[in-house]
């Protein structure tokens, strides 16, 4: 999805947008023309009149002409109209003639409104239409297709139920081995890699884990098991169990073996993905400290398992992070995606299978017929030789 910017200059604040604005809704309309988002927003800057929007979206992308924080005088409901004052305007292309171009606008301003309610942790009822304000029928060719069915293209968006961290494995141990070895040829890890990887299956298949993505967590957490955080090599911690932001080297949990290391992990996760009790004895220190089941999917453990679990430099909060696919979570997922897509040969391929017999009923008859003929040609031979 495209965003571009195109702002109105603070030198026609006055008359676009002279209020601040804590936007709490989404107000949708139509253009009424066949004009491009571009030239929409750059006709409402380059005007004198007090009509203006936050966006407009066509089949190509979205451009924004007014900030969130200003208001915009959008929604024909007055200066202090709700619609006007507490709306994020946005107006979606090609509505007069409709057709392909206008089909493909409504889709990509779905897609962006579903982004936005993510990212302020909205839902549905905070998409309203122009109509809802002052009564006029706009958004016009939206509310001609049907409303409903603009809400339901958006709420399809909305309706990412992520990735549940209970679940069966679907990459292999060999799978897992062949990920690692092509990101850090030397891992660090104190067992052989086949058996540190096979561990990694059984002991997450045990608990009904899905060790594949948890693998990739350790991963992740551990540099690829090049380590060089709070946590060294030999405590056997993939998890960053108990490495706390700002804590010295080694100051994180300790295991005994790596398959203890592991089961910690996995322990560790379905703490947070479920509400199961655990099938062995717990050695995950840190357990009893999770709400249990409180992050069912992967994409929830940004903000609780890493803190804060998303660039703050890049995402004002954890849920613009989260709206944009940009958390530990994601980090997470991102991984697997490129793990799973790894071919291997099957380490104990099944011994090659015999070619089925071919069932023949007539092959008794036929020898018989073979060998009648072969009686038949010696006796011919015989009258042959006889007649010379
Ligand atoms: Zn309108």
């Amino acid at each position: 999805m495209k965003v571009i910017q195109n702002l109105v200059p603070t030198s026609k604040y006055s008359i676009k947008c002279p209020n601040s604005m804590t936007a709490e809704f989404i107000v949708v309309h139509n253009t009424a023309n066949d004009a491009t988002a571009v030239n929409e927003i750059a006709y409402m800057i380059r005007n004198d009149n007090q009509v203006s929007f936050h966006y407009a979206i066509d089949d190509q992308e979205v451009v924004q002409g007014i900030l969130e924080n200003r208001n915009s005088w959008n929604a024909g409901d007055g200066g202090s109209g709700n619609g006007n004052r507490k709306g994020i305007a946005i107006e979606i292309c090609y509505s007069k003639s409709g057709g392909e171009k206008f089909i493909a606008a409504e889709k990509l301003a779905a897609e962006f409104i579903a982004f936005k309610l993510k990212e302020k942790g909205w839902n549905i009822s905070k998409v309203k239409k122009h109509q809802d304000f002052s009564g006029k029928y706009c958004p016009h060719r939206t509310l001609d297709m049907g409303w409903q069915r603009f809400l339901d293209m958006i709420s399809s968006h909305l309706s990412d139920p992520g990735t549940r961290i209970m679940g069966t494995n679907v990459a292999t141990a060999a799978q897992l081995k062949a990920y690692l070895l092509s990101k850090n040829p030397n891992p660090k890890i104190n067992l052989d890699l086949d058996q540190f990887c096979k561990l990694w299956i059984s002991e997450s298949a045990a608990e009904g884990v899905r060790g594949d993505i948890s693998f990739c967590q350790a991963c992740h957490e551990t540099g690829y098991f090049n380590y060089g955080g709070i946590v060294l090599p030999d405590q056997n911690n993939y998890g960053g169990i108990g490495a706390i932001n700002g804590n010295a080297e080694g100051n994180a949990a300790s295991f005994d073996s790596p398959q203890i290391g592991i089961r910690a992990s996995i322990q560790h996760l379905k703490s947070y993905g479920s509400k199961d009790p655990l099938v062995n004895a717990i050695v995950d220190p840190r357990f009893q400290l999770v709400t249990r089941g409180i992050a069912p999917n992967f994409e929830d453990l940004g903000g609780r398992w890493a803190y804060p679990g998303y660039d703050k430099k890049k995402y004002s909060s954890l849920n613009a992070a989260k709206a944009a696919g940009d958390t530990y979570g994601h980090y997470i997922m991102k991984k697997y995606d490129d793990l799973i897509k790894i071919k291997v040969q099957d380490p104990d391929p099944l011994p090659d299978p015999k070619p089925d017999p071919i069932l023949d009923p007539l092959k008794d008859q036929r020898e018989a017929s073979i060998k009648e003929v072969e009686q038949l040609l010696q006796s011919v031979i015989k009258i042959l030789q006889s007649i010379n």
